[in-house]
């Protein structure tokens, strides 16, 4: 019995290294019958039935095993199971089939069409189980794509195959005469016509589609004559199993789940295919050939894309980068071990004011780092400590200077570059500039300087009152007992001296702030030419004095204080020339706009009028060094018993308060120059005349009984002598107490002259009880430096009036008459 072997060629068409693959396709072949499996587990069935079987992919087949494969043969198995019938298949070619059903040697033959020929020698099943195109198989490259082209041509037909009578019918109507030539398998036909014995073979689609390939043959456009095929049994042989095959078929195509159809998807499907061992793995390898080429290209492409897509990434990374580093608030430097810039970030060349060509190449000391800073610092030195050991220098503050020589603070963070060789060729330097907080910081310290001064000064103030109002006291007295000439005027002296030491006192009062000098819009061209008159009489001829006053602008202001300012400017500009001699220029100007920044560190002032005043002097000059501390209190760079360091602390304050600014512009040898800017006032208002002191007498008392308490012995002496010696009563005590125990005591009191700061019992509490003892007595209180009293409560503890210590004896005296006639007129 011929045994259709198509895949016999396989072992020498593949390699050996290709048996793993086979044994794995075998395993899934084999993998892909479970039902066929399940169906042979059964127990053994009764009837024995044949079926005579043809190669015809993928409706029925042998496979390598010899096991009847393909849809029809799950059908039967199927039907079998159910029918108690043991299928047997029998291999053979369809004309073997179709003679030997017809001779009766098998029940059933599968796969076959209806003709009325072949109709009078079988039985047929009703039911079609699939229906079945005819194709005109072919070469590629055949010119053969219409029936016309087929006249004359050789083709090849199966025997007995309904396909090639349905051809050779469809030739015959178009009038083509053709040369056929009969097969006994499709497999034949295809061998022939790819061996170019035949120009063209027939076979069904459903083979076709499968093996063409096997032969390297393509499917024509010449498809033809669908046809139903069927089961069919040797004439009147078997109808019942017939009907029932049919009965089966039915049902199934009811159900669009049902086994017909899962059998026809699998076959017919993809799942059909994975059986065939051969084509599979040539399909497999051309697959993966033109999986993997077709990888290859898109592999490529997607390469192209990304290296494209990294690259412009790469690129905005890069410009990211440089926008961060060119435009950070920091300061980028790399310069090489020469000390020269290799690199500065745009906002480094911003704040240097330096464009990279300017800057790139050159010595940091020369471009960005002066060779001392303002204080004297050897940067030079730094510099070249820095570039022999960074690492001393990792975190560094220092001052660097602008292209136009303005000075900025940077703080540095400074890091070696190493190389290869583990040395360094390059520093990175990252700056952040705190110039603005350095400013900050020296105006705190200046403030903390100046509110520890003060405090300071307001102490010494006061116990330095104390003193002085002794001295005015005594000198007065002094001069009232004497008549002689000569020590009337050493008594002067003294008195001037006094005059001097308290106009001192009042200066540190001054600049601590304490003293509230009362201020009022004043003319200050008025003032200046007062102070330069004095000056002109104590100042040496060696030295000229010019000056340009046009200003006519008024300034809130208190005389003294403006007199203070001219007199310590012009005193040090004295001084800066006593031994060569000079000029000394001041002029006081009109100037609109801002005021420039002012030297002590307080800061900028907003545009408007100001009155400009000038002190220029062409003395010896002073270096950065000095200039940097002027203005601190008691710094002096005179002789002990010359300078105070007072001077400038004072003007600085006092222009402070005024809301002015105060700058300075000095070189050794070249003289230096004050410009204070002040803001000048609309307002017409006058200062109010605070009256005098004069030098009438004050009139003498009439024996009235006074109680005088001050705990300073030296005052309280001298007190109670200016007031005896005026024709008053004294009752003079050291403390609070005690002058409560004589009010309470004395018959009649007239007047309490008290202290504020006292032992035991204070002024103010003395007062108050005072005031109960007697309603409508006058109180006189004396208010040292730090004594704390307002009016308000001066009113309320029913103080008449109070004086300030020093005071001298004409003003007590004059005190002491206002308050007791006012008594008398109440
Ligand atoms: P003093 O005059 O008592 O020393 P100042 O506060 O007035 O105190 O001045 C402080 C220092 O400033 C002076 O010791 C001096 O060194 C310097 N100085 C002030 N004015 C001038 C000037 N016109 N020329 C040179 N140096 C000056
Ligand atoms: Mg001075």
């Amino acid at each position: 019995m011929p045994h259709p072997r198509p895949r016999a060629s396989f072992p020498q068409i593949f390699p050996p290294a290709f048996t793993p693959w086979i044994v794995a396709a075998l395993a899934t072949i084999f993998l892909s019958f479970p039902v066929a499996a399940l169906a042979n587990k059964h127990p053994a069935p009764t009837r024995q039935m044949s079926f005579c079987l043809f190669p015809l992919e993928p409706l029925g087949f042998f496979d390598e095993n010899g096991k009847a494969q393909g849809f029809y043969p799950d059908l039967i198995r199927k039907i079998a199971e159910q029918e108690s019938w043991k299928p047997v298949f029998v291999a053979s070619t369809f004309g073997d089939c179709m003679e030997g059903l017809q001779r009766g040697e098998y029940d059933f033959m599968a796969t076959i069409a209806y003709s009325e020929e072949r109709a009078r020698h079988i039985s047929y099943s009703r039911e079609p189980v699939l229906t079945i195109w005819g194709q005109l198989y072919i070469r590629p490259g055949s010119r053969i794509t219409t029936p016309a082209d087929l006249e004359g041509k050789k083709i090849g037909v199966m025997r007995k195959d309904i396909n090639g009578r349905n051809f050779k019918e469809l030739l015959r109507r178009f009038g083509i005469s053709c040369e056929f030539s009969e097969f006994p398998t499709h497999e034949e036909i295809f061998r022939a016509v790819h061996d170019k014995r035949l120009d063209a073979g027939v076979a069904p689609q459903h083979y076709g589609l499968r093996h063409a390939n096997d032969f390297n043959l393509v499917g024509s456009s010449i498809i033809f004559s669908p046809f139903p095929i069927y089961f069919a049994a040797p004439k009147d042989r078997h109808p019942e199993e017939l009907r029932r095959i049919d009965s089966y078929i039915k049902l199934w195509k009811k159900s669009a789940n049902s086994y017909y159809y899962q059998r026809l998807a699998y076959w017919m499907g993809g799942a059909g295919l994975k059986k065939e061992a051969i084509p599979a793995w040539i399909w497999l390898t051309i697959a993966v050939i033109a999986a993997i080429a077709a990888l290859l290209v898109l592999f490529n492409r997607f390469l192209r894309r990304e290296v494209a897509r990294q690259t412009k990434e790469l690129f905005e990374r890069e410009r990211q980068y440089r926008e961060l580093v060119q435009n950070v608030d920091s300061v980028i430097l790399r310069w090489n071990t020469k000390g020269e810039v290799v690199f500065l970030n745009t906002f480094g060349q911003k704040l240097f004011g330096y464009t990279e060509e300017e800057i790139i190449g050159k010595h940091v000391v020369g471009t960005i780092v002066a060779e001392t800073d303002q204080a004297g610092r050897d940067l030079k030195q730094m510099i070249d400590n820095i570039l022999r050991n960074p690492d001393a220098y990792r975190s560094n503050e220092n001052e660097n200077i602008c292209k136009d020589g303005r000075r900025v603070y940077i703080q540095w963070r400074n890091v070696a570059i190493t190389n290869d060789n583990g040395g360094f060729d390059e520093i990175l330097s990252v700056g952040i500039d705190i110039t603005e907080k350095k400013q900050l910081e020296r105006e705190l310290v200046q403030a903390q300087k100046m509110e520890a001064v003060g405090t300071l000064a307001g102490g010494i103030a006061h116990d330095f009152n104390n003193i002085l109002s002794s001295i005015f006291g005594f000198t007065e007295l002094a001069q009232l007992k004497t008549e002689d000439p000569a020590l009337k005027e050493d008594l002067d002296q003294v008195m001037q001296a006094a005059v001097r030491a308290r106009d001192l006192v009042q200066q540190i009062l001054a600049f601590s702030r304490k003293s509230d000098q009362d201020k009022a819009p004043l003319k200050v061209a008025l003032q200046v030419k007062e102070a330069l008159k004095l000056l002109r009489a104590s100042i040496p001829t060696t030295i000229d004095i010019q000056h340009n006053i046009v200003s006519q602008a008024k300034v809130m202001a208190n005389p003294t204080q403006i007199h203070q300012i001219i007199m310590n400017l012009c005193t040090n500009a004295y001084h800066a020339m006593e031994a060569e001699g000079g000029t000394l220029f001041v002029s006081l100007l009109d100037a609109e706009g801002p005021p420039p920044a002012d030297d002590t560190g307080a800061g900028r002032l907003p545009p408007g009028e100001y009155v400009v005043l000038e002190v220029r002097d062409t003395g010896v000059g002073m270096d950065e060094l000095t200039m940097a501390r002027i203005f601190d209190p008691y710094f002096t760079t005179k002789e002990q018993g010359r300078g105070t360091g007072m001077g400038l602390a004072v003007v600085h304050g006092i222009v402070n308060s005024m809301n002015g600014v105060i700058a300075v512009d000095s070189e050794p040898g070249k003289g230096t120059v004050f410009t204070i800017h002040l803001p000048v006032v609309k307002s017409t208002v006058a200062l109010p005349d605070k009256g005098n002191e004069s030098d009438d007498e004050p009139p003498p008392g009439q024996g009235e009984h006074i109680v005088l308490v001050d705990d300073e012995e030296k005052i309280r002496r001298l007190h109670t002598t200016f007031l005896t010696d005026a024709g008053y009563r004294v009752t003079s005590c050291p403390d609070g107490q005690e002058a409560f125990e004589a009010l309470r005591k004395k018959e009649r009191c007239d007047l309490l002259i008290t202290d504020i700061a006292m032992p035991q019992m204070s002024g103010k509490a003395l007062a108050a009880e005072a005031r109960k003892l007697y309603p409508n007595m006058p109180i006189i209180m004396c208010t040292g430096y730090n004594d704390v009293i307002n009016r308000a409560e001066a009113a309320r503890l029913g103080v008449t009036a109070y004086v300030e210590k020093p005071i001298s004896r004409r003003a007590l005296l004059r005190k002491v008459h206002e308050v007791l006639r006012a008594g008398l007129e109440n």
